[in-house]
């Protein structure tokens, strides 16, 4: 689903690559955490696969695509197959929970009749029946994450990226924010996330692909965080 082949990416005001001639492969359904300090190329991947960066050597394909042969104004087709959550959970604040879910069906033109039929279908399936009426504001953190999943399975995409999902969540809450993208996994969607997050990546024991300085330094099935590997 995702295949990395030799990538290197070095942003021109950089000396050091970001990503140092990496080769990664994710199955589809995989569950992976992506780890690493700070800097040591994750968000860099997850743009990678986006397009919204380009490798400086190596190819990159996603869904059977070689993103180097891909043209722009097919890009926005890429990006429908992948739904993204980032660490600030980006709602529209003056939308209701609904409407943040609707809204990303509505942009790529979806009937109202569908709208109305899957969007309560996604709200429950992320543990928010009953909410669907409230306003970000009016929602806990972890509460708000959900309806940022919700948004971004909505379309089903093939794929869901997450960079540092539970950053902003207590310890208490990632556990449950855990469960959603766990669901969504067990669907047959492929989740990628990067985290700094040991408790939540130990507790999982799902595949661990760790950077460091951009080069790949460990990749283990059923892995853990940090040192007690
Ligand atoms: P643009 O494409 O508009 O020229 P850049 O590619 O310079 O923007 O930056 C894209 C994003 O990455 C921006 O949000 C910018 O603040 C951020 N950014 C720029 N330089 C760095 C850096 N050295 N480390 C991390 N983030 C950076
Ligand atoms: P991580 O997500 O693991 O923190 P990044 O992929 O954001 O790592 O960054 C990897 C390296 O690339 C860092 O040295 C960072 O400063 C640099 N970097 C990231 N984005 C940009 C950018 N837009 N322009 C220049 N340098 C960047």
């Amino acid at each position: 689903m995702i295949h990395f082949d030799n990538v290197t990416k070095l942003y021109p005001t950089q000396k050091r690559p970001a990503l140092d001639g990496v080769s990664i492969d994710v199955d589809k359904g995989e569950f992976v955490f992506l780890v690493g300090p700070s800097g040591s190329g994750k968000s860099t991947f997850l743009r990678l696969v986006l397009k919204e960066e380009k490798p400086n050597s190596g190819h990159v394909h996603v869904a059977g695509k070689d993103l180097a042969k891909l043209s722009n104004w097919k890009v926005p087709h890429l990006r429908r197959r992948i739904g993204c959550v980032f660490q600030d959970f980006r709602l529209l604040p003056n939308k209701n929970v609904f409407e943040n879910v609707a809204f990303a069906l509505e942009v790529i033109g979806k009937p109202r009749r569908f709208i109305r039929k899957v969007v309560p279908e996604v709200v429950e399936l992320v543990g928010l029946e009953g909410k669907a009426g409230r306003m970000p504001g009016e929602l806990s953190g972890g509460e708000q994450q959900r309806v940022a999943i919700a948004r971004a399975f909505v379309n089903r995409p093939q794929i869901l990226l997450a960079d540092e999902p539970t950053g902003n969540i207590d310890p208490a809450t990632s556990i449950g924010i855990m469960k959603v993208l766990d669901r969504i996994n067990r669907t047959g969607t492929t989740v990628v996330m990067a985290t700094h997050d040991a408790a939540i990546v130990d507790s999982m024991r799902k595949r661990v692909i760790e950077l460091e300085e951009g080069l790949v330094v460990r990749d283990q099935t059923r892995g853990v965080y940090g040192q007690a590997y």
